[in-house]
């Protein structure tokens, strides 16, 4: 089927001009097209432009009125974890009484409570609640996301969850990665050598042979998994084929970023406490700064320094990390408002890092991430006759149509 966007009042590309992602000064270039049209064929956009080529004329197309609306790219959720059973609401009614997220771990809550639930939970079921969860992602622009692992905690229940990933992946509109992360806690009852050992030598090679993740990710903290243990868990999955991403940051600088950028990780994700060191040792790097500003406010702790990465010239991607301990939301849009006032990001940079560089962030900004001649037809159309409405008119969801592949999805 063939789609004809016709008389668009904007259409922010967020063009690439070849590049793999947008840092520093280009951040902040979106790349606005007034008026024009766009004509996506076979699910890629096939012509951009003011006067109707005959082709597309003939073609027949399927036509979507965006008079007085804006266009943009689909959204790119980079980080989330959104396969889980259960929930955590007394946590939270607890947490919002005093009690930290490390307190709550300790005795008993946080992580290991959710792989608990998810280990008992069929993948039917797993599978159930994480397509609720896609479709309201898809509500708010999200034409691609990223899932982890992590709540099995064994080889069993590890794949389990990737398995459910790579049938979200087939049986849902948009398009799913995976990321094992079977190194987000340590489980009850096992050493963390033996632990490490199972991810190694039992977790890396199957999931590796069976296809079932793209990312190696470790959650990379002071009383979680060391240094040393992200480098010999990186080691082994580069070995068989996975690529580097990494959860870091987020309470302490332990040496996470320099150990991400010395296997050239494909992000950094997190990045709330960073020094002047962390800092330098991404600059020239090809690792993009993925910021997770849900969590932040969700927990009540710093924000991740937007301004200074960006000004070093360290490309900035947004995504929701949703997960039900620490960012119990699918809302990208909400990311992207809290970007703005409290990461100090500007509208074009915000619209950059969820599009473009959130693409970047999966190794997929050359198929998608921006309105370019080529790339693969994911698209949004807002109901605001210009871009900066959609975060000055706060706290609304302005999104009319998401399309896929050239399909319309919602
Ligand atoms: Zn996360």
């Amino acid at each position: 089927m063939n789609l004809l966007i016709e008389n668009a009042k904007q259409i922010i590309t967020c063009h690439t001009r070849g590049r793999r992602f947008k840092a520093g000064k280009y951040q902040s270039e979106i790349s606005l097209i007034e008026n024009e049209s766009i004509f996506v064929e076979n699910g890629r956009i096939k012509w951009i432009g003011k006067k109707l080529p005959s082709y597309v004329k003939k073609s027949n197309p399927k036509k979507i009125n965006a008079k007085n609306k804006t266009v943009l790219p689909g959204f790119v959720d980079s980080h989330t974890h959104l396969v889980f059973a259960g929930d955590r609401d007394n946590e939270f009614s607890m947490r919002i009484k005093g009690k930290t997220y490390e307190e709550i771990a300790k005795a008993g809550g946080g992580i290991i409570s959710t792989v608990k639930a998810t280990k008992k939970a069929s993948k039917a079921e797993l599978k159930k609640l994480a397509k609720h969860r896609i479709n309201s992602s898809i509500g708010f622009g999200v034409t691609t996301i990223e899932a982890k692992s992590g709540y099995g905690l064994d080889t069993k229940n590890e794949i389990k969850m990737l398995e459910v990933i790579y049938e979200l992946n087939k049986e849902t509109p948009i398009d799913v990665y995976a990321t094992f992360l079977g190194a987000h806690a340590f489980p009850k009852h096992k050493s963390k050598k033996e632990y490490i050992d199972e991810i190694l030598y039992d977790m890396i090679p199957q999931i590796a042979k069976r296809n079932l993740a793209t990312f190696i990710d470790t959650f990379c903290e002071k009383n979680y998994f060391s240094v040393d243990d992200t480098r010999k868990i990186f080691m082994q999955g580069i070995n068989f084929g996975l690529v580097p991403k990494l959860h870091t940051n987020q309470f302490y600088s332990i040496g996470g970023i320099e150990t991400a950028a010395e296997f050239d990780a494909i992000s950094v994700d997190h990045l709330e406490v960073m020094n002047g060191k962390d800092i330098n040792a991404l600059k020239g790097t090809n690792t993009i700064a993925c910021l997770l500003p849900s969590v932040s406010y969700f927990l009540d702790i710093s924000y991740a320094p937007a301004r200074k990465l960006i000004d070093a010239g360290i490309p900035v991607a947004l995504a929701t990390d949703f997960n039900p301990g620490s960012a119990m939301s699918e809302n990208i849009q909400l990311v992207m408002s809290l970007a703005v006032q409290m990461l100090r990001m500007n509208i074009e940079e915000t619209i950059n890092a969820v599009t473009i560089n959130g693409a970047a962030s999966l190794g997929i900004s050359h198929n998608v991430g921006s309105i370019e001649v080529g790339k693969q037809a994911d698209l949004l159309i807002f109901d605001v006759p210009d871009y900066k409405h959609i975060l000055y008119h706060f706290g609304v969801n302005h999104l009319k149509t998401v399309i896929k592949k050239g399909k319309i999805i919602m």
